[in-house]
């Protein structure tokens, strides 16, 4: 006979997961799937960067037993907010380190930025599952990153929807015989524009992404083009390709996400419509499947599927991208540090739209790249203070009136 104890025994144990990012556009979007099948998960941790009052209703209504803010001067709101609750609350550098190394099953790193650097490295340290959507980690750490993943043992799972398709088709058909990998683009809100128009662009502008709601820095990326550059990159380390076996194509209805080429001319590809919850679903699932409140994809109501050549005159973001790539990981860490430091300066208004791509270009042209190849997470870091400090000297050169 089986008892209710026995029954209760052999369910799977619930798996521990952490959000690093929790209250961002991917942390949010890992949030709902986890909450929807929340016997499922066991929540260890969440951080967030300022946002206290945030983190403590996702902790609370998780049952996270830890939320770390980056942001050390919104502690004493973080911990009123979790008083009588069992969360831990903790606040500054050292507890978003803390949060990525508190033992989990499954760790999203959803931080945007090379902020994300130290937690995604810690959470690596682990061994464990890692999702990644933290794409500036590994445009900036390259090689020194997928050591830390293959010295740990973890199993790092792409989570950016182009390197989630292509993971997917991998999965099925091997890595071997790729003979070229295709991303997608949808071309962002300037598709269309003139250089002259998009000189002029303001933020909201920008902002205005015709597919993907997703945060600012990304969604400004993805209007330069800058983000299909940073994937790129992050192609070039997830998988078995050269440099010269990567491409992109503008795909406007950002349905289709990746083709994966092979040697006897088939083209395999994975389609959803644009929400972030289907490659992160994968991510949590895989190599099984669970299901996401996704829409379903109706191709008579889509119609067509149409697919362009990048203009990269106008876009010149995919060239600048795929020299710092061709050129190696200390180019590729000053490319995203300064790229950061000019979208916010295009956020805060100091700059126009189309002197992100110039100032960037000009970072790079400005620094000498001699030095050999960066070994470990310090000289990394070192890398990206530096490139950010340079593009802050070359700024006002590029600063609107
Ligand atoms: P977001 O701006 O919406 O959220 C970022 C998260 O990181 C927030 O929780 C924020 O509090 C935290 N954060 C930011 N700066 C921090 C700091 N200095 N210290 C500690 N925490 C900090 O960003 P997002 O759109 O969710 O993107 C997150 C990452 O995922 C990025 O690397 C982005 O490129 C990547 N990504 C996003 C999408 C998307 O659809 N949003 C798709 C693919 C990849
Ligand atoms: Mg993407």
């Amino acid at each position: 006979m089986v008892t209710a104890t026995a029954t209760l025994s052999t369910a799977p144990a619930p798996r521990s997961v952490s959000v690093l990012g929790a209250t961002g556009s991917v942390g949010s979007s890992t949030l709902d799937l986890i909450g929807r099948t929340a016997d499922r998960f066991r929540v260890v941790a969440l951080t967030a960067n300022t946002d206290a009052k945030g983190l403590a209703e996702l902790a609370i209504r998780h049952g996270a037993e830890f939320a770390a803010l980056g942001d050390p001067a919104g502690y004493g709101e973080l911990k009123e907010r979790l008083a009588g609750t069992s969360v831990v609350a903790a606040a500054g550098a050292e507890a978003l380190i803390e949060a990525a190394a508190r033992p989990a099953d499954w760790i999203m790193a959803a931080i945007s930025g090379a902020a994300g650097l130290r937690p995604t490295f810690e959470a690596v340290g682990q061994g464990t599952h890692i999702a990644l959507a933290n794409k500036e980690c590994l445009v900036s750490a390259g090689q020194v990153f997928l050591d830390a993943v293959e010295r740990s043992g973890a199993t790092l799972l792409p989570v950016d929807s182009e390197h989630s398709a292509a993971y997917q088709v991998i999965g099925q058909s091997g890595a071997d015989n790729i003979e070229r990998i295709t991303l997608t683009a949808s071309g962002g809100p300037f598709r269309t524009w003139s250089h002259e128009d998009m000189a002029k662009a303001r933020p909201e502008d920008a902002l205005k992404h015709p597919n993907w709601s997703m945060g600012q820095k990304i969604t400004i990326d993805s209007a330069t083009l800058m983000n299909k550059g940073l994937e790129l990159i992050e192609a070039y380390y997830l998988f078995p390709v050269t440099a010269d076996q990567l491409d992109v194509v503008i795909h406007p209805q950002s349905i289709i996400h990746c083709f994966v080429e092979y040697a006897d001319s088939s083209v395999l590809a994975q389609m959803s419509a644009p929400d972030m919850r289907t490659p992160i679903a994968y991510s949590l699932a895989c190599p099984e499947r669970m299901w996401a409140p996704t829409k379903r994809l109706n191709l008579t109501e889509l119609g067509k599927l149409t697919f362009e050549e990048p203009d990269v005159t106008r876009f010149p973001a995919l060239r600048i991208a795929r020299e710092a790539m061709e050129a190696g990981c200390r180019e590729t860490a000053t490319l995203n540090a300064a790229n950061e430091v000019a979208v916010q300066a295009f956020l805060d208004g100091r700059i126009g739209f189309t002197s992100i791509c110039e100032l960037v270009e000009a970072a790079l042209e400005s620094t000498n790249f001699d030095q050999g190849a960066p070994s470990e997470l310090e000289d990394i870091v070192k890398l990206d203070e530096s490139g950010r400090s340079l593009a802050y000297t070359l700024l006002p050169k590029f600063e609107t009136a």
